[in-house]
Parts: structure tokens; sequence; C-alpha cells
């Protein structure tokens, strides 16, 4: 999802990597080129996961392009495998605690978790795995720079197990209704937004069967 464009980092020099070029708007390629030139060029290009807003553009800038797996160094970052919001997501850390988290954490808002394969699960693995990094700042794919990753990394939990409380206390009552569910744990969400909300509430109910959480089947 694009809120306000993707951004791109770049980082190191002699040569320096491009993070998520994320776009093949020329003017975009060509700032990534200036400023890749003061450094030495681009040595590597790394995607944070395989989405289009954050490749597209990524095979035009003359270097090899990198999705890395887990424990792989390039130009002095190490990748640590992060799935969640995409299954081949993972995060870049630099030896002074710098972050680049791709769409993992947003710099505002909430991120995107799609149903399947347990990807909440997973997700709430990945934020706890980034708790135990001593990070000093995040840089996100969207928005701002997290310049307090402990606290937006308590706030990302706290706002997916907040809805799990809320979930789990409606089933508790009985309710097998997908729609009065929604309806009612996500009455924060604007209408426009409640699609998402729906593919979030999946994401959930599959977390909570996967534990044995979930007491019944639903209903639409
Ligand atoms: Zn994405």
């Amino acid at each position: 999802m694009t809120l306000e464009g993707t951004n791109t980092f770049i980082y190191g020099a002699d040569p320096c990597v491009a993070i998520d070029p994320g776009s093949d708007d020329p003017g975009h390629l060509e700032a990534i080129r200036v400023a890749a030139a003061e450094r030495g060029g681009i040595g590597t290009v790394l995607v944070t996961h395989s989405h289009a807003d954050h490749t597209t553009g990524a095979d035009q800038l003359g270097a090899p392009v990198v999705l890395a797996t887990d424990g792989e160094e390039h130009g002095g970052l190490r990748a640590a495998a992060t799935p969640g919001h995409a299954a081949d997501h993972v995060v870049y850390l630099s030896p002074d605690g710098v972050c680049f988290c791709g769409d993992l954490v947003l710099g505002l808002g909430s991120t995107i978790v799609p149903p399947g394969g347990n990807s909440l699960a997973a997700f709430m693995d990945s934020l706890a795995l980034l708790q135990a990094e001593n990070l000093t700042l995040m840089c996100p794919g969207h928005g701002p720079w997290i310049t307090d990753p402990e606290a937006k990394l308590a706030e990302y939990v706290e706002h997916r197990m907040m809805r799990e409380r809320r979930l789990l206390a409606r089933l508790d009552e009985g309710e097998n209704s997908r729609a009065a569910l929604l309806a009612v744990v996500w009455d924060d969400v604007p209408v426009e937004l409640l699609p998402m909300a729906a593919m979030a509430m999946e994401a959930h109910l599959e977390k909570l069967e996967a534990e044995g959480r979930l007491p019944f089947d639903l209903v639409e």
C-alpha cells in the first residue's frame, strides 16, 4: 500500500546499498543515482519484500537486486527474516542499531497483515524479534522515521493484542457472526477501511484457530 510513496534509503559508501527503490519514476531513480554517486555508486539494491511498491525500478539502477534471506550480510547490513506483512519480508539491521524495516512497521498508522499461513502469529514473532534488538532508529518503507523504536514496537504489539482481547470477549459471549464481530471489534475503523479490517480479522481468527482458542465455527 502506498500512502505517500515508498521511502528509499541509501546506506554506507564505496559502494553504498540502495534499499527499496520503490518506483520506476525517472525523477525518483535519478535522485537515487545522484545520491549514490556521491557515495561511490551502488553495490547492491536491497529490497525488504517482493511487493511491487518496493521493487519496481529496482532493476534499473545497474546493480544486482537482492531480497536477502535470514542472516545474510550485504554492505554492512544484516538481514533478519520478519514474515507477517509478507511471507518473504526481511529487515536490514546496521551494527549501530538502525533498522530498515520495510512494511513490518510503518511511520504512520498500522501495517496490513493479510491472512494465510498463520501470518499474524509470524508477525507477532517478528515484532518480538525486533524488540530483542537494541534499536536506535527505524526507517520504514512508508511514513516518517521512527525515533523511539521501543515505544513504536510496544504500540504495535498492544494494538494487535487489544483486537485479540476484544475478539475473544465477543466469542466468549457466543457471538459467531463475522459481520457482527467486525462491526463491534473494529468499531473505530472508517467505513472505507472495513474491507481491510475484515482481512485483519481473518488473520486474527486464523491465529486463534491455530492456538486452539476459536471455540466454534463462524458464519457470515
Ligand atoms: Zn508491502
